[in-house]
């Protein structure tokens, strides 16, 4: 099964793969996870990266497109993936059409979720995320209890370097004109499914999650 997490930054994809990838037993992966472990590893293609990454840039399609394919091609990733980040502009769609067909695999469901600029703009400024799990805090929403510390493992939380509120809002621009047209380019397949995660509305990840997986199973 393969699932694409659409959405603006912080709309809380990354939070409701999470539970989704326990749920359905298959791996979850993160464009941008890969892209910083290159980059603080300082790695030849996190050279490249970093840029792009830091501004809050889109990484050109070609070296997206490579470490996609790579990661479809690993072992755990064969009866399927949930991909966080990964493709976010039209030509990264088509591509992964093409790699899916000649695997004989599909996108199976495409969670779209939409939230306010507003409070989308207030989550990315305050969160902090642990350094060690990849535990994500809000420092107003849902902070640690000692700050600066992560609850689960102790770990020192940080702020991402495109976290700003002058890069998020760069961001919100680029997801608007690259990605936001392919919830179009899904809709047209079948596979689009919108929702929102929303502390505003009190609808946060289990309840988002819960219902993407009574939704997979009208399917
Ligand atoms: P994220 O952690 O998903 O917010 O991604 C962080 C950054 O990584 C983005 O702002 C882009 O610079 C880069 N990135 C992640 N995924 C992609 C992608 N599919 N295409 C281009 N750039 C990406």
């Amino acid at each position: 099964m393969i699932i694409i997490m659409l959405g603006a930054p912080a709309s809380g994809k990354g939070s409701v793969a999470e539970i989704l990838t326990k749920e359905l037993n298959i791996p979850a992966v993160s464009s941008g996870d890969i892209f910083r472990k290159h980059i603080s590893e300082e790695t030849e293609i996190g050279k490249k990266l970093k840029e792009y990454v830091t501004k809050g840039e889109l990484v050109p399609d070609s070296i997206v497109l490579e470490m996609l394919e790579a990661r479809l091609n690993e072992e755990d990733a064969k009866n399927g993936l949930i991909l966080d980040g990964f493709v976010r502009t039209i030509p990264q769609a088509e591509a992964l059409d093409k790699m899916l067909e000649a695997r004989n695999q599909k996108i199976d469901l495409v969670v779209n979720l939409e939230t306010s600029d507003e409070e989308i703009l207030e989550r990315v400024v305050n969160r902090r995320i642990c350094k060690n799990c990849k535990a994500v805090y809000n420092t107003v929403l849902h902070p640690s209890a000692v700050k600066g510390k992560c609850d689960k493992c102790g770990g020192e939380l940080y702020q991402r370097d495109d976290d700003t509120l002058e890069r998020a809002k760069n961001r919100l621009e680029v997801y608007y004109k690259e990605t936001a047209p392919l919830q179009e380019y899904y809709e047209k397949t079948g596979a689009l499914y919108t929702t929102t995660l929303s502390v505003k509305i009190n609808r946060m990840k289990d309840e988002v999650a819960h219902d993407v997986i009574e939704y997979l199973k009208t399917k």
